[in-house]
């Protein structure tokens, strides 16, 4: 069995590289299936895909969405979805909208509290699209020398504090997972052990979570032991990935490093085959 990661991000989202670029990254570090799993979009995943076949990498669909629970954000990673669901497709244009209105009152409040002024206009551009998020703000902060570095950023001005501050429109949990399972595919608690308690975690996973990301380069050796078990005492799918961003970005030097058995992608394709197959017999 090869290694996979499922967790990477592109330039569709707050990624540094592009697509294309990814997959021949992956080609080099020998992973032989990989996701691209950016936030609450798939245009990466379906950009990537002629680069996969040329170079023999698996690519399985994925997104890592965003979702609202108890004035808090949890991400949710999602796998084997048919990228082609109009619903599915749909609910992520909405997420999207939820972004850009939750940047809007990110920049009111920087300019309203802090005297920080930045433009969504330029946000856009610095994302290269309209799926902004709090990285593409703090590459401006550092552009206009309000910080030194993106954890600067976070640390003083877009954190915990700033998103507990605003009215955040993006789904629920329970809503998230429940459009990833109806286009066939599995959901997975996206990074749970620097976020969470395990009590949070539990209550999580009572919502119908398919799986528990295990391996990513936020959990310690004790952190992936204890996830694993909670994953297999549940017999739920057991979920990993680098979360890279791209080169001097997060979790850069664990591309290639943090991977998860394709033994448990077989997990994740077994899982979801059954439920595609039971959505086809009831006919949804
Ligand atoms: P957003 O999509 O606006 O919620 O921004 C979340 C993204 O910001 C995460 O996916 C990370 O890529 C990045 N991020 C979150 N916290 C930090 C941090 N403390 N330092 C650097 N990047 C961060
Ligand atoms: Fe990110
Ligand atoms: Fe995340
Ligand atoms: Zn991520």
């Amino acid at each position: 069995m090869g290694k996979a990661d499922l967790h990477i991000h592109t330039t569709a989202s707050d990624g540094t590289c592009a697509p294309g670029e990814i997959v021949e990254l992956a080609r080099s570090k020998s992973l032989n299936t990989i996701a691209i799993t950016d936030h609450d979009s798939i245009d990466g995943y379906l950009e990537a895909r002629k680069s996969a076949e040329e170079h023999s990498v698996r690519l399985i669909p994925g997104v890592e969405i965003t979702a609202h629970y108890a004035g808090k954000e949890i991400h949710v990673l999602g796998y084997n979805f048919d990228p082609y669901k109009n619903e599915f497709i749909q609910f992520l244009k909405k997420q999207r909208m939820a972004r850009l209105n939750r940047m809007e009152q990110i920049l009111d409040h920087l300019r309203s509290k802090q005297g920080i002024d930045i433009t969504i206009d330029e946000v856009k551009a610095q994302a290269k699209s309209t799926n902004v998020g709090r990285p593409h703000v703090a590459q401006i902060m550092i552009k206009k020398k309000v910080v030194a570095s993106i954890a600067e950023a976070f640390i003083r001005y877009l954190g915990l504090p700033l998103i507990e501050k605003i009215k955040i429109s993006y789904a629920g949990l329970e809503e998230v997972i429940e459009k990833i399972s109806e286009a066939g595919g599995a959901s997975s608690l996206a990074h749970p052990g620097p976020l969470y308690t395990m009590d949070e975690v539990e209550e999580y996973l009572d919502y119908g979570l398919d799986g528990i990301e295990c391996m990513h380069p936020g959990h310690s050796f004790e952190e992936q032991k204890k996830f694993i078990s909670l994953a297999q005492a549940r017999d739920l799918l057991i979920t990993g990935g680098s979360d890279f961003h791209g080169n001097g970005r997060e979790y850069d030097p664990y591309f290639g490093i943090v991977t998860l058995s394709e033994k448990y992608v077989a997990g994740i394709d077994r899982m979801t085959r059954q439920r595609k197959k039971l959505q086809m017999d009831m006919g949804i």
